[in-house]
């Protein structure tokens, strides 16, 4: 059976463009009938990683959600939205994530309900999960006919992409995020468990914006980059695999989520069918991607130090910090302190590098870089971005 995804360019936010793109990309895999009826609720998951506005290109565009919202009701659906962001969730901090990101007002002038995910916890199971088998999620989840997935197509320190597999960890509550990255603290444990996640509440639609994607430093930190495309859906790593090779990535299996998706029968790269434009046309020149350096080659004895010495690391930059702690608060390895004068410094000795403390700093002033550690916890820097 063929694997099928569709590839639909769209140059700007213009609502009439995105309506127009977005149901021409559903077209293609069928219709918007064949995942929507009248009366069917349907709960939006867009990406809301943290309070930046739509221009940062670090979460989903408020325009991209309005133009799907368009199209759903028109289709006869009741919406409603939702996602659990970075960090420790208070009423405060969402409200002020709905309002940066220009999500309050797309839902407020569209009546759209807002959903919390981090109230009625309940157990979801997965007899085929390979890491975690079951899930503590909303309950709330279960009120939906039809889940639709809006991620945005970004860089990421860990896993090298964020795309559709990593837009389902917004359905795991609150802390409970950052708490699986200690515990899973090798990028492919954790990408394991993402399809886990996503094997467990699995999406019927996934409409990515890529309208203007995420290169460099992602998934917060990195610059926007005009790419001009909207890629849908059914299966969230056959999405991905398409987007590492938009990035420019001509062995996408270099991407763990990927590389576990196709050894788990998830994913068969020479199934897959790009309808819209061909995939050759989408490709970017150039793509700022993420390195994971490669230690298969280092002795084992060696393998922390060359780690700790070599692989991308977060770090603080003084200039932009306004030292609001919320850095601190998320790292999951406590290995945040605060300096003489206040500031976050980070003790590398300890840190897991799961990028939760720049996905949370809510003034970009965390970047990805190399840092030289000589002694425990004062770092000599050679960053590059
Ligand atoms: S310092 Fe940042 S990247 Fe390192 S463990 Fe803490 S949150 Fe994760
Ligand atoms: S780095 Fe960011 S999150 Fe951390 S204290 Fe500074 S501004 Fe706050």
């Amino acid at each position: 059976m063929k694997q099928r995804v569709s590839i639909v360019k769209c140059d700007d936010y213009d609502n009439d463009k995105l309506k127009e793109s977005i149901s021409k990309s559903i077209k293609l895999l069928g219709g918007i009938g064949r995942y929507i009826r009248k009366g069917s609720r349907v709960l939006l998951k867009p990406n809301l990683l943290s309070a930046k506005k739509p221009v940062d290109a670090v979460t989903t565009h408020p325009e991209f959600v309005r133009a799907v919202i368009a199209v759903v009701k028109e289709a006869g659906g009741i919406v409603s939205l939702g996602d659990s962001p970075s960090g420790l969730i208070s009423n405060s901090k969402m409200k002020r994530i709905y309002r940066v990101t220009g999500m309050e007002e797309v839902c407020r002038e569209t009546g759209t309900r807002i959903v919390s995910f981090e109230d009625d916890p309940v157990v979801y199971n997965n007899e085929n999960g390979r890491v975690y088998k079951n899930f503590t999620m909303s309950g709330k989840l279960k009120e939906y006919d039809v889940i639709i997935s809006l991620p945005k197509m970004k860089t990421h320190g860990l896993t090298l992409l964020t795309g559709a597999v990593k837009n389902n960890y917004g359905f795991i509550p609150g802390l409970r995020k950052a708490e699986l990255h200690i515990i899973l603290n090798e990028s492919g444990l954790f990408s394991e468990m993402l399809l886990d996640v996503g094997e467990t509440i699995r999406p019927a639609l996934i409409i990515t914006d890529a309208v203007v994607s995420m290169e460099g430093a992602g998934p917060g930190g990195g610059d926007p980059r005009n790419t001009g495309l909207i890629i849908s859906g059914t299966n969230a790593s056959v999405l991905d695999y398409i987007m590492a090779r938009i990035m420019g990535y001509t062995n996408p299996l270099k991407v763990p989520t990927i590389k576990a998706a196709v050894e788990r029968g998830l994913l068969m790269p020479e199934r897959i069918e790009v309808l819209g434009i061909e995939l050759k046309e989408a490709i970017e020149k150039d793509f700022k991607k993420i390195s994971l350096i490669k230690l298969d080659l280092v002795p084992r004895f060696l393998k922390d130090f060359a780690k700790n010495l070599l692989s991308p690391k977060p770090i603080i930059i003084k200039s932009k910090c306004l030292k609001c702690g919320e850095c601190i608060t998320i790292c999951p390895a406590k290995t945040i302190i605060r300096d003489s004068r206040q500031y976050p410094l980070i003790k590398y000795k300890d840190c897991i590098r799961c990028f939760c403390c720049m996905e949370t700093c809510p003034h970009a002033s965390i970047k990805t870089g190399t840092v030289i550690v000589l002694f425990n916890s004062k770092p000599s820097r050679f960053s590059k971005k």
